[in-house]
């Protein structure tokens, strides 16, 4: 039940292992993790301990090149705790990763129109409609961000989501609604997560999202607008508790 993600100038698969480690205490059943980098996008996911992911991914060679990334931590709700049910979930064309925690409502109705079109799906998770949600928007439009705001419109529940793209490396988009998201702005690098303790070894500089708002971050800076596309700003605070542990 965590989630955090990076862009900069470090391998993200440092950054994002360590604030899942760091979110340990929240609880989980499985952890997962999408890299995008100049070879593309990959993902490695596993049920049980973020040993069993750290294994997959030594497994896989490290995936120390990606500088962008998002990983996750599943306390299931819709679908068993498995690998397979395991977040990201990755569109059909294998370029959309996305990660989410909460709830999404009308899961149902939106993975029955997306059958219809001859979508099939790999998992019994609430989340992974949005996947694919998310991958039909980009055949309109040339931009994460607004994907993401348009497919944010159409969900119900409580969700946190962040999402990376094949095409876009060096670009995460988050969205919240009726669940947390703080970002970390720290010199060249940005980080999100449902939770300060993920980034807080790197920046205590955070901003707090607004309900229903659409983040980006990239080398050239965050931008946080509203699902409606209208200009927004998150709220900055300093974390100055002691985060040692
Ligand atoms: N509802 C999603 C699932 O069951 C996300 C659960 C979570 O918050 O980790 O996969």
């Amino acid at each position: 039940c965590g989630i955090v993600g990076y862009v900069g100038p470090n391998s993200a698969i440092d950054v994002v292992s360590e604030g899942l480690r760091r979110l340990e205490y929240r609880g989980y059943d499985s952890a997962g993790v999408a890299l995008v980098g100049d070879t593309g996008l990959v993902t490695e996911k596993r049920a049980g301990k973020l040993a069993n992911l750290a294994e997959a991914v030594t497994a896989a060679g490290g995936l120390r090149e990606p500088r962008t990334g998002i990983g996750h931590t599943r306390w299931a709700t819709h679908g068993a705790p498995t690998d397979r049910n395991a977040h990201p979930h990755v569109s059909v064309d294998g370029r959309t990763a996305i990660i989410h925690n909460g709830i999404i409502e009308n899961f149902g109705q939106l993975r029955a129109e997306l059958e219809a079109t001859g979508i099939e799906f790999r998992s019994d998770t609430d989340t992974e409609c949005v996947a694919h949600l998310l991958s039909a928007e980009l055949a309109h439009v040339d931009d994460l961000a607004e994907a993401m705001r348009r497919v944010c419109r159409r969900l119900q529940g409580a969700f946190t989501l962040l999402a990376v793209h094949a095409d876009a490396p060096g670009v995460v988009v988050g969205a919240r609604r009726n669940s947390p998201l703080v970002a970390g702005v720290a010199d060249g690098e940005y980080f999100l997560a449902s939770d300060v303790a993920a980034f807080i070894s790197h920046t205590r500089e955070a901003i707090e999202l607004g309900q229903d708002q659409v983040v980006e971050i990239s080398a050239a800076g965050l931008k946080v607008t509203g699902f409606d596309g209208s200009p927004a700003e998150g709220v900055p605070f300093h974390v100055d508790w002691d985060a040692s542990a």
